[in-house]
């Protein structure tokens, strides 16, 4: 007996999610048997609003970086930050081979020319199968909103573990080339161990529309207008940036690109024939003056609100090339990620207060989901059939919702798992448990060039900062006396304008003066003890005057 549950504890597959559960953002996955390790995906997250001063947001490596010898490569799903992004960050730990189809590759060697890493990419295509250690991987092509997406069919030592990858069914995707439906469905026939799957849209009832509606809403907007129109959009999705060029082409505009990504990624899928764009449409977008505006479509970064994208700066008025006048139509392609939502909504008004018509989500179709709806997923769970369900890359209630899903097709509740990052899948040919274990899979936030440094205590000070502001105590103490030889002077930094709220800093100063010979008389000399008496004596008295609790933090000189 005893030596049975040490061999299947030995021959099992752990399946552990370092990011992407109970969030959308950071996806990274690792599948472990034995010795080996093959990591899907390395992605990004942007902060929250919470996270004050926090550029973004990576998984914890440190399980990975403990366990690196064991580690035979990574394979990407497809190029969006979430999935990609983490890559650099990661490979200044660890460089291993990365696996991907062309254009993550390409954005992939684009960032790494950003942070000076070189590193070992292997292009792959869809219908591809290569072995990493035990593990042998097949892809299969799929539809998202970046072209080159695939989903993965992992055979591993227990059995096969499918990935999906972010997904949508569309039927007639740009490029013509849709989900290998045959191939899924013959996956699914030979037996699958373990399915995971995208569950961004698992509370949407339906279908996702295809990506041709969008084609055709665009069309009837160039169709009737005769003055310029800038397009926002998300720069990663090529099919949709190739049907404004189209429409562009077809009524006579020439094309200006105008922000960062949106440029590098233009180039890039141009160069890896994705884009096509007839020679003499592209303009510089410094060049556009003297150009008719009827004869000029701009496309943009900023439909999410970012606030140095370029549609920012445009409905600021502080954008170089582009001054935004009286009948402009602007397009915002995109719809709020959720958290977005009031950023974008000042952007439209801006946009309103200066003339432009904007045309958003909400008026015309003019942006369709990358990820699949409900009726969606119920064909790739009766495609696949997995034995075991994980559903992935979704908050909680969207991944309740595809656990419902599932089993409302006859999934069996004790074979659904919905696990949290850090967690681990037990997976053996006839069972499935989630371990005991804990993984580090905390969220490390980058700031500036710091990885990792920002921790809760420091957020936390930035919150309170944030909240109420700063109120600084300066004197000067002799020491042998505990006398105060000079000050104190209160300075204020986001709480009160010392100049206008004399009385309240006289009378703070009066506490604090207080507070010091109290511990005078006390005898109490110890420098932190002298502090913490000020600061508990000013916080009381603060609260109690504004209901405010500021950061308060004494300096005391010695003398
Ligand atoms: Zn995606
Ligand atoms: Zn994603």
């Amino acid at each position: 007996m005893k030596t049975n549950f040490k061999k299947k504890g030995e021959n099992s597959l752990r399946v552990i999610p370092l990011g992407g559960l109970n969030e959308i953002g950071k996806n990274m996955t690792v599948l472990e048997y034995k010795d080996e390790i093959l990591i899907i995906d390395c992605g990004l997250s942007f902060p929250d609003d919470e996270m004050y001063g926090i550029d973004i947001v990576l998984p914890d490596f440190t399980y990975l970086i403990k366990n690196a010898s064991k580690i035979k490569g990574i394979v990407i799903t497809h190029g969006h930050e979430d999935h990609i992004g983490g890559i650099p960050f990661f490979l200044k730990h660890i460089n291993v081979p990365i696996y991907g189809t062309r254009l993550p590759l390409g954005l992939i060697g684009n960032k790494l020319k950003e942070h000076r890493l070189t590193a070992n990419l292997n292009v792959i295509k869809a219908g591809d199968t290569f072995k990493l250690g035990c593990f042998k991987v097949e892809t299969i092509r799929t539809t998202h909103s970046i072209v080159d997406s695939i989903c993965l069919s992992i055979e591993t030592p227990v059995g096969v573990v499918f990935h999906t990858g972010d997904f949508k069914i569309d039927y007639t995707p740009l490029d013509g080339e849709p989900i290998d439906f045959h191939r899924l469905a013959e996956i699914g026939k030979k037996g699958v161990l373990l399915m995971l799957a995208d569950s961004t849209n698992a509370i949407r009832a339906g279908f996702t529309a295809s990506e041709k509606i969008v084609g055709k809403a665009l069309e009837s907007i160039f169709r009737d207008s005769t003055t310029r129109i800038i397009v926002a959009t998300f720069s990663s999705n090529v099919h949709r940036v190739q049907r404004i060029v189209d429409n562009a082409v077809m009524f006579d505009r020439r094309v200006a690109i105008s922000g960062r990504s949106m440029v590098n990624v233009v180039n890039l899928a141009m160069e890896l024939g994705y884009l096509k764009i007839p020679a003499g449409v592209l303009i510089d977008i410094n060049k556009i003056r003297g150009i008719p505006d009827k004869n000029i479509v701009i496309v943009t970064t900023g439909s999410q609100g970012e606030p140095m994208a370029a549609l920012s700066r445009m409905a600021a008025g502080d954008h170089k090339a582009i001054q935004i006048k009286k009948g402009d139509m602007v397009i915002l392609s995109s719809s709020p990620i959720p958290g977005n939502e009031k950023t974008v909504s000042n952007i439209v008004n801006k946009l309103f207060e200066k003339g432009a018509q904007v045309i958003y989500s909400d008026i015309a179709d003019i942006h369709v989901s990358g990820h699949a709806c409900e009726e969606e997923l119920k064909l790739m769970h009766v495609l696949i059939k997995p034995k075991f369900f994980m559903p992935v890359h979704g908050e909680y209630r969207h991944l309740m919702a595809h656990a419902a899903i599932a089993e409302n097709l006859g999934q069996k509740p004790e074979n659904v798992f919905i696990l949290n990052n850090g967690k681990v899948l037990n997976l053996t040919a006839n069972s499935a448990f989630i371990t005991h274990e804990d993984i580090p899979s905390e969220p490390v936030l980058v700031d500036g060039l710091g990885v990792g440094d920002v921790g809760n205590i420091v957020l936390r000070d930035r919150k309170l900062l944030s909240e109420s502001g700063l109120i600084i105590v300066v004197a000067a103490i002799d020491r042998a006396t505990g006398e105060i030889c000079s000050g104190p002077d209160i300075i204020s930094r986001g709480f009160v304008y010392v100049r206008e709220n004399e009385d309240l800093i006289e009378e703070a100063r009066v506490v604090v003066c207080k507070a010091l010979d109290k511990c005078v008389d006390g005898n109490i000399r110890e420098w932190n003890a002298l502090k913490s008496a000020v600061r508990d004596s000013l916080r009381s008295f603060i609260y109690e005057k504004t209901k405010r609790s500021p950061v308060i933090l004494p300096i005391f000189l010695e003398v």
